[in-house]
C-alpha cells in the first residue's frame, strides 16, 4: 500500500481533476504548493497559508539539512510538528539547489560547498532519502541531476541516465511506509529522451512522478513539448508534478497537458519586490501611478490584502520596505495563484478548460496596465 494515492475525478482533454490522499489529508488537484524553503514561506506564517487556501507546502531538503539539520528536525517530531503545519508537505531532494552550485559529481553522488559556512558537504541518492525520512514529509523526492538549458545533447543524456540509476538506488534506500517517494523525469527539451526517461522511471514503480529540469532557460513551446512527451509515458493513475513552474501561462498550459502538482517561488518573490499578480494584468506597485490609488489590487479577490488595503497604502509599505508590505503582497500573490489553479480545476470539472484558459490569457493581455517595468 502506498502512503499517497491519487484518484481521478474528471477529465477535460488531457487535463484532469483529482484527489491526492496523503497521511496528512486530502489535496484537490491540480494543486499549487507554496515554497517554504527553510520550513517557512518567506514573510508569512502557517495561519496566513491556511487563510489563502494552501493545502500542501513544499520545503527544501538542501537548506534544511544544513540549517538547522535534519537530525534536529527529526528530534523535534518532524517538519509538520516543527513548523506547526498539520496538512501535507512535500520536500524536494536538494538536487536543483546542489546543481546550481556547480558541484563535483560522480556516480556515487555530489559534493558541494555549503552556502552557509563554505564547508564541504556530500549528498548521495541514499543520503537524500535518509535526510527526507528524518524530515518526515508526506512526499519525498529522489535526488536527480538538473541541467540548465541550453545544454549539449550528450550532457543532458548523461544526466538523464544517471538520474535513472540514482532513482533505483533511492527506491532501495527508502524504508518509511508513511511516506511516498516520487521519481523524477529528466531529459531536457529532447522529446525522445523525455519519453525514455519517463518510461524507465515509471517502470521502477514510484508513488508519483516529478518532471524536473524545466523552466531552466527553454522556451514555453519547448517546455510544453517536453512535458507532453513525459506525460504520455507516465501511468495515468499516478500524480504528476511539474517542478519549479508557477507563472500564470505556464501553469495553465501544464494543467492542459495533464499535470497535477506545481511549485514555484515566483508569486512570493515577486510580492516581496512590489509586484502584484492580477487577473487584469500584473501591477508594479512601485509605479508612481498608484500613489493615490484607492482601489484594492483586485476588486474580485477576497484575500486579506484586497479586503482591507488600497494600492496606495501597499505602494507606501513597499517603498518604505515595511515588513508588513512583504507579508500583504505575498498573501495576495499566493491567493491569486491558488485561486487560479482552483478555477482551472472547476473548469476541468465543467468541461470548459479551453475556454477558461483563453479568457484568462485574453484578460491579462488586453488590460495589462503595468507589465514588466521596474
Ligand atoms: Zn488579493
Amino acid at each position: 500500500v502506498s502512503a499517497v494515492s491519487w484518484d481521478q475525478e474528471a477529465v477535460d482533454g488531457a487535463a484532469r481533476a483529482g484527489w491526492l490522499d496523503t497521511p496528512h489529508g486530502r489535496v484537490a488537484t491540480p494543486a499549487f504548493m507554496p515554497v517554504g524553503t527553510r520550513a517557512a514561506v518567506k514573510a508569512v506564517d502557517v495561519g496566513d497559508l491556511a487563510s489563502v487556501g494552501a493545502e500542501i507546502l513544499l520545503a527544501n531538503t538542501y537548506h534544511l539539512m544544513l540549517r538547522p539539520g535534519a537530525e534536529l528536525i527529526g528530534q523535534m517530531g518532524g517538519l509538520h510538528r516543527f513548523m506547526s503545519w498539520d496538512r501535507p508537505i512535500l520536500t524536494d531532494s536538494g538536487g536543483f539547489q546542489v546543481f546550481s552550485l556547480d558541484p563535483a559529481i560522480s556516480e556515487e553522488g555530489a559534493e558541494f560547498r555549503s552556502v552557509y559556512d563554505g564547508s564541504r558537504v556530500g549528498l548521495t541518492p541514499e543520503s537524500a532519502v535518509h535526510i527526507q525520512e528524518s524530515l518526515g514529509p508526506d512526499i519525498a523526492m529522489v535526488l536527480d541531476i538538473c541541467v540548465g538549458l541550453p545544454a549539449a545533447d550528450d550532457l543532458v543524456e548523461m544526466a538523464t541516465m544517471r538520474t535513472l540509476r540514482w532513482a533505483e538506488r533511492s527506491l532501495q534506500a527508502h524504508t518509511r511506509e508513511d511516506q511516498a517517494l516520487f521519481g523524477i523525469v529528466q531529459g531536457g527539451v529532447d522529446a525522445a529522451l523525455r519519453a525514455r526517461s519517463a518510461a524507465a522511471t515509471a517502470e521502477l514503480g514510484f508513488d508519483g512522478f516529478g518532471i524536473g529540469g524545466l523552466s531552466v532557460g527553454e522556451t514555453p513551446s519547448q517546455r510544453d513539448e517536453a512535458l507532453a512527451a513525459a506525460i504520455a509515458h507516465l501511468p495515468p493513475v499516478k500524480p504528476r508534478y511539474v517542478m519549479g513552474l508557477g507563472d500564470t501561462d505556464g501553469l495553465l498550459d501544464a494543467i492542459a497537458t495533464g499535470a497535477d502538482m506545481f511549485d514555484c517561488v515566483l508569486p512570493t518573490r515577486l510580492g516581496r519586490h512590489g509586484k502584484a499578480l492580477s487577473r487584469l494584468g500584473d501591477l508594479n506597485l512601485k509605479n508612481a501611478r498608484f500613489t493615490a490609488d484607492e482601489a484594492p489590487i483586485d476588486t474580485a479577490c477576497d484575500c486579506l490584502t484586497c479586503t482591507n488595503h488600497s494600492r496606495a497604502y501597499l505602494r507606501h509599505l513597499i517603498q518604505m520596505k515595511e515588513l508588513s508590505g512583504h507579508r500583504l503582497l505575498t498573501i495576495h500573490n499566493l491567493a491569486y495563484t491558488l485561486d487560479l489553479v482552483a478555477a482551472a480545476r472547476d473548469a476541468i470539472r465543467a468541461g470548459s478548460l479551453r475556454e477558461f484558459i483563453s479568457t484568462v490569457k485574453e484578460a491579462r493581455s488586453g488590460f495589462a496596465v503595468d507589465r514588466g517595468e521596474a
